[in-house]
């Protein structure tokens, strides 16, 4: 495997990470997963633009034109002859004595490197059972950052109750995201999502299924909605760029309608393909 370390190509057995790198300590860094269909990244535009967005947001001075990263990443896929896959890649603040404030002089840290990604065909076609987690993560969910802990832990949880992803509410009132998706519910045809302020991270498939909805013309709105409705749903999906769109057939032992994945939820995910070569949504 080929692996990109800042702006250089190198085998993988080469690609060593300082013990001081502050991403160890603190976790601070932020990360991107990309998915490649057929040999191209897909909506690389807007992942690029998060990604400088949680930069600034936590003051990592990486910027993504000036390093020509989208060339980057061409070039990763090319050598490592990824033809449906993804990429995970992720920018620290560098190396640093351990220290909690920001060092003055550390050279952030990028490395990037493909990912075994298949389409999850049998979620898709039969749904998923999910649980349901109070959400105690931090307040800043929109940076894409590296501390995953909260999210780690709570898809252990769902792993362990045999169910495919868990379910975050903050009250009984607000219904979040799940630990590494984003949640929608459809009621009467209406399709519901969590609005994109700092309790979710803006999932780039979240964006495209909402311009999907709007190009098939399935009335939507971004707006909090809690556990009762989610519960009565006609239909509920999650959406990510590994999952794409996975209907949830059943949250914490209570089936949705007739606990088989609806309509909409499938006429979107047909969707999916049919505009995926729609390069930027912004
Ligand atoms: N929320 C969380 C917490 C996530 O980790 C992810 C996937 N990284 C998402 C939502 C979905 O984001 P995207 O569609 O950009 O993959």
């Amino acid at each position: 495997m080929i692996v990109l370390k800042n702006n250089e190509f190198i085998e993988r057995n080469k690609a060593t990470i300082d013990m001081e790198d502050r991403g160890h300590q603190f976790g601070d860094g932020v990360y991107e997963v990309v998915r490649v269909y057929d040999g191209e990244v897909f909506l690389m535009q807007d992942h690029l633009d998060r990604l400088q967005y949680s930069l600034d947001e936590v003051e990592i001075k990486y910027d993504v034109k000036e390093q020509n990263l989208s060339s980057l990443l061409e070039q990763l896929i090319k050598k490592n002859k990824v033809h449906d896959g993804g990429i995970y890649l992720q920018i620290t603040r560098g190396v640093a004595p351990r220290n909690h404030p920001y060092p003055k002089n550390a050279k952030p840290m990028l490395f990037a490197y493909p990912l075994e990604l298949s389409r999850p065909l049998q979620a898709q076609a039969n749904g998923i059972k999910t649980i349901l987690q109070k959400d105690f993560r931090w307040l800043r969910c929109d940076i894409k950052s590296l501390n995953l802990l909260g999210n780690v832990m709570t898809k252990q949880k769902a792993n362990n109750a045999n169910a495919g992803e868990a379910i975050f509410y903050r009250d009984d009132n607000h219904v979040t995201e799940g630990s590494s998706t984003n949640v929608f519910i459809i009621k009467n045809g209406k399709l519901y999502t969590h609005p994109a302020d700092n309790y979710i991270l803006n999932g780039i498939t979240r964006r495209y299924i909402l311009f999907l909805a709007h190009k098939l013309n399935i009335p939507y709105k971004e707006k909090v909605f809690g556990l009762t409705e989610l519960k009565e749903a006609d239909e509920v999906f999650m959406t990510s760029t590994s999952a794409e769109v996975t209907p949830v057939v059943e949250v914490e032992g209570d089936k949705i309608a007739n606990g088989q994945p609806g309509p909409i939820s499938q006429q979107l995910l047909e969707a999916f393909f049919q505009y995926n070569h729609v390069e930027q949504l912004t």
